[in-house]
């Protein structure tokens, strides 16, 4: 069996006493990667075992932990974590780092890591202690998604412990291999016209593909949008189709914009203020004939869906995003990277439909540019 998690992440291993936790670490995680309660009891205090210096024993392995992540290393925690409290402070950790936090649980008899500690020179711990680990593991399996981890996984059995295998896999932002070169593309806003012309001077070229025709660069140069492809200018749906095709076929990498995520928002049904501009990427798919409609909005939801909120590219030299991004949380993932690189700066207020009300920051230019532009969506600017 073979479980697939971030090469950033930080996994936090469950488990009672005895149920294998260290020895699961050591086999798949390096050893540096690895922080275990026990180890930084016996740093602080020459004693695995001594429960009086847990306290700063965790006040060690947090600290590694904190060095580690802002690192961007993947970082094991081994201990029980069997209590709420403890797998909070690693969702605590994981937030304040931009790191994917992964449950893996260790789930065997009770009976069978009664037996391991009984095995074991330095503990002591009866079988009493053991059942309630095991009881408190229970408990602790209901709601460990609603707890904040991105990636649970229960690992029930002994035969599924031991022939279990890990692949570590990059974020989907990081692109750091890709080299480009790449023309890097703004706020479209439906205006196709523009759009193809700007194409045309950067040389890239007309070609069919699956009956449509999409645009290439003999030269292997890439385009970058940036995102607000969507609302005020009347070719939409040409430069949804466009981009979409372009990504398809490798030809262009998209990241998205807020008005984006504000059409997916209302193509999923949810409740958004349908303002100026997004009416008319509402009408604009609308006119499209209905036997093409439906199959277009599906692959239009499946594209929104699967948008990245930023790219790591050329060696990490480069990052891309739409409205910017904190040096601190370029190439990696959380709720709050996604925000910003979404809407920049904001109050942390949201408004009436749960979108982020912006302060200062670029969001603020976007929205004093939108009304400049609101009458003429597709004029040129200079430069
Ligand atoms: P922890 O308290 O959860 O960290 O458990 P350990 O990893 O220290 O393991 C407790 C004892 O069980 C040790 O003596 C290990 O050698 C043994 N042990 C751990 N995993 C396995 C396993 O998969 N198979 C067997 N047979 N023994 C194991
Ligand atoms: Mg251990």
């Amino acid at each position: 069996m073979q479980l697939t998690i971030p090469d950033f992440a930080l996994v936090v291993l469950i488990g009672a006493t005895g149920s294998g936790k260290s020895t699961f670490a050591a086999r798949h995680f390096r050893e540096t990667e690895v922080l275990s309660s026990d180890r930084c009891r016996a740093l602080v205090a020459d004693d695995e075992t001594d429960q009086g210096a847990t306290k700063d024993a965790f006040d060690v392995l947090y600290a590694i932990a904190e060095k580690r992540l802002a690192a961007r290393r993947l970082t094991v925690i081994d201990a029980t974590n069997l209590r709420k409290d403890d797998r909070a402070k690693g969702i605590a950790l994981a937030r304040k780092y931009h790191a994917l936090p992964v449950a893996l649980i260790l789930d065997v008899p009770a009976e069978t890591a009664v037996e391991r500690n009984r095995a074991r020179a330095n503990r002591q711990f009866g079988a009493r202690v053991v059942h309630e680990h095991v009881r408190m593991l229970r408990a602790s399996l209901r709601n460990l998604r609603g707890e904040g981890y991105r990636v649970v996984h229960v690992l029930d059995g002994l035969q599924k412990i031991e022939d279990f295998s890990i692949v570590r896999e990059p974020l989907y932002n990081d692109k750091r291999g890709e080299r480009g070169p790449f023309d890097i593309i703004g706020d479209v806003h439906g205006c196709f016209a523009e759009l193809t012309a700007l194409l045309d001077r950067l040389g890239y070229e007309e070609v069919a593909l699956d009956g449509r025709t999409v645009r290439r660069h003999p030269g292997g140069r890439r385009a970058i949008f940036l995102g607000d492809l969507v609302d005020r200018g009347p070719g939409i749906v040409e430069t949804l189709r466009l981009v979409m095709a372009m990504v398809r076929a490798g030809d262009a990498l998209c990241v998205p914009g807020n008005h984006e995520m504000k059409l997916l928002r209302k193509l999923n049904g949810r409740n958004v203020n349908v303002s100026h501009g997004l009416a008319e990427t509402l009408a604009q798919i609308d006119a499209i004939p209905a036997e093409e409609r439906e199959p277009f909005v599906w692959s239009l939801r499946s594209f929104l869906e699967d948008l990245v909120s930023h790219y790591w590219l050329d060696r990490g030299k480069l990052v891309v995003a739409h409205a910017g991004l904190r040096q601190e949380m370029q190439g990696r993932g959380s709720g709050a990277v996604r925000e910003f690189a979404l809407y920049g700066e904001t109050t942390g207020e949201t408004d009436e439909f749960g979108l982020p009300v912006g302060s200062t920051g670029p969001r603020s230019t976007a929205a004093t540019r939108s009304s400049r532009t609101a009458t003429r969506p597709c004029r040129a600017r200079s430069g």
